[in-house]
């Protein structure tokens, strides 16, 4: 089934809307299959409530789930939140169960935030960087680290390049997130949700995003495996984006949210340790 859908969004978009009612679904589902989710049910007859945590994603997930009306169970709780990390490939995994009084009159109501990657397994270690572009190649650096137009607070990176430029892994790794379905960007906020990426896990638990990739502009699939220079996509101009560039970031999960880090690159004859705006860099592959 995994194939068939990959099949269908790769070669075969245009069926998706001729065959609407077979393939809306996993056309549907393709786009979205990486991300944890939570499937909960209730039985009317029992009042039982289970919780169960979806990951089909190549690496481990965090989720939070939080009870919104725990005034209705049958026992009273000590908390309302309720935190674990899940293995990947996981289909299906009971991690609550819940009695409600009068399970005909009340549902049990709940937020939650699943997100991918394991705080407990991330250790950033001392790695080089190649820019996230082929060797040999030259692009300028447009915004760097904490810059003031919208890396206020992270370590990120902006190349500026022309849309379909190549993209390389600046190191190797397991591809945990695609997006390349977006034909939307923009300079304001409101397409911050648009862009394309693509994100890779590396051995250390970080997680590098190249982001504003272009529409189709995705030569790698969820579960792969690339190493460090390996051209995984073309650069675009989707999401927030007031002109064609890559955005390029490595994070670390912490618990429940993500922290960027810092990283050196390997230059001609140096490592860069921090890049400076409106600098051309060339990339090097040691
Ligand atoms: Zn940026």
């Amino acid at each position: 089934m995994k194939t068939l859908i990959l099949l269908f969004r790769r070669k075969l978009p245009w069926l998706c809307s001729i065959f609407l009612f077979y393939l809306f679904l996993p056309c549907t589902f393709a786009q979205e299959n990486w991300k944890p989710r939570i499937i909960a049910t209730q039985s009317n007859q029992t009042g039982e409530v289970s919780f169960y945590i979806q990951n089909l994603n190549a690496t481990d997930c965090q989720c939070e789930i939080t009870l919104l009306n725990s005034e209705i169970l049958t026992e009273p709780l000590i908390t309302k939140d309720y935190y674990f990390i899940i293995p990947p490939a996981t289909e299906r995994q009971l991690v609550l169960t819940f009695f409600i009084k009068e399970p005909q009159k009340y549902n049990l109501t709940y937020s939650h935030k699943c997100l991918v990657g394991n705080p407990e397994k991330v250790q950033p270690d001392n790695f080089v960087y190649m820019f996230p572009f082929p060797e040999g190649k030259k692009h300028l650096l447009t915004q760097g680290y904490f810059g003031r137009y919208s890396h206020q607070n992270e370590h990120a990176l902006d190349f500026k390049m022309r849309k379909g430029s190549e993209v390389v892994a600046a190191r190797g790794g397991l591809i945990i997130g695609v997006k390349e379905d977006s034909e939307k960007g923009g300079g304001s906020i409101e397409y911050s949700d648009d862009a394309n990426f693509i994100e890779i896990l590396h051995a250390d638990g970080t997680i590098a995003t190249y982001l504003h990739l272009n529409t189709k502009g995705s030569l790698v699939e969820i579960g792969d495996t690339v190493a460090q220079g390996q051209l995984i996509g073309y650069s675009g101009n989707t999401g927030w984006s007031t002109a064609p560039h890559l955005h390029f970031v490595v994070n670390k999960p912490i618990k429940m949210s993500f922290e960027s880090v810092a990283t050196t690159f390997y230059g001609k004859n140096q490592v860069h340790s921090k890049l400076r705006t409106w600098r051309w860099y060339q990339s090097i592959l040691r």
